[in-house]
């Protein structure tokens, strides 16, 4: 694995399981201005290691969107489908650490189990200490040690979780063989040299794995900051799951000044009807990672990490 070295490199790393909808738009600007406010790079990953729920279609329309939104990336774009070899070798550092654990449960088995406050299984630790006799392997499962997890969010504050507690020993390698979510990003992240995370702040339940993982494989951790995510009428994330609209390429003023507005800049009006350009313009100058509201992290995220200081004088 080949580290680079920056002051400040950022990424956005949309999974191409469907078109871009406004809550990767504002995942997407936020990232970008704020590496760009800081004079840094902003590298561009297509999270496609869940093969069976993505799509080469998916893919080029994300691309095409954004590029029509007039999003420029610095270097190659990375494809995650290519980067088993080190998946595969992180899985090995963690395993001859003694880290790793093969796990027989079957999800049936498993669901009269307590739910994580992610609304995931807590592991009740069935094959911790040894597969039950003539069990097959399924999955395999990282072995997570009863320490808290406390990490200062650039947006959401100081937070912690109590990892054994409110998550468990979590699945690194499927048991349809491919690799976890989890897993491939801390090994992309700390690949591409990635000195600051911005994104939606549903990915928050996820940081404490991802910081547990570093430490484990004796990687940095980056700076974090989690965006507010943007919800439905109904209240819900957008996502494909609740049919959120896909961006029009063809109409990308409207849409950035709304992220905008929506990350708390406060673009003028006037500009509503600006072309992108001029919207791009704007944004570049008037960056402020400080106007971006705290809120509305999701319930599961305020259930999960326990903020460790009161809030400040963000936006609740
Ligand atoms: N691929 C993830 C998503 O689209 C984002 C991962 C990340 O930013 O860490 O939700």
């Amino acid at each position: 694995m080949t580290k680079a070295s920056s002051l400040y490199r950022g990424r956005f790393a949309p999974s191409p399981s469907g078109p871009l909808h406004f809550g990767s738009l504002v995942a997407a600007l936020g990232s970008l201005l704020e590496a760009r406010s800081q004079g840094g790079e902003w590298l561009l990953r297509m999270e496609d290691v869940d093969a069976p729920r993505c799509s080469q279609a998916a893919a080029d329309s994300i691309l095409h969107t954004l590029e029509s939104f007039g999003f420029a990336w610095d270097g190659e774009m990375v494809w995650q489908s290519r980067r088993q070899a080190a998946y595969a070798e992180a899985l090995e550092q963690l395993t001859q650490a003694g880290r790793i654990f093969p796990c027989a449960c079957t999800r049936r088995e498993l669901a009269d189990s307590l739910l994580a406050a992610d609304g995931a299984v807590l592991y009740p630790g069935t094959c911790r200490n040894g597969l039950p006799a003539g069990r097959p392997v399924r999955a395999w499962r990282v072995r997570v040690d009863a320490t808290r997890i406390a990490f200062d969010d650039a947006v959401q504050g100081s937070l912690t979780c109590d990892l054994s507690r409110q998550v468990g020993d979590f699945i690194v390698r499927r048991a349809d063989g491919l690799f976890a979510y989890q897993l491939a990003v801390v090994v992309d992240d700390a690949a591409a040299g990635i000195t600051h995370v911005v994104r939606g702040a549903d990915l928050l339940a996820s940081t404490p794995r991802q910081i547990f993982l570093q430490r484990c494989l004796g990687l940095p951790t980056p700076v974090h900051a989690h965006l507010p995510v943007a919800v439905d009428a109904a209240g819900e994330k957008l996502s494909k799951q609740t049919q959120a609209q896909p961006l029009d390429p063809a109409r990308p003023g409207p849409a950035l000044w709304a992220a905008l507005q929506f990350l708390g800049q406060a673009p003028p009006p006037q500009l509503r009807a600006a072309s992108r350009d001029e919207l791009w313009a704007w944004a570049l100058d008037h960056w402020q990672l400080a106007r971006v509201p705290r809120q509305p992290a999701t319930p599961m995220t305020n259930q999960l990490l326990v903020r460790s200081e009161p809030a400040g004088d963000r936006l609740e």
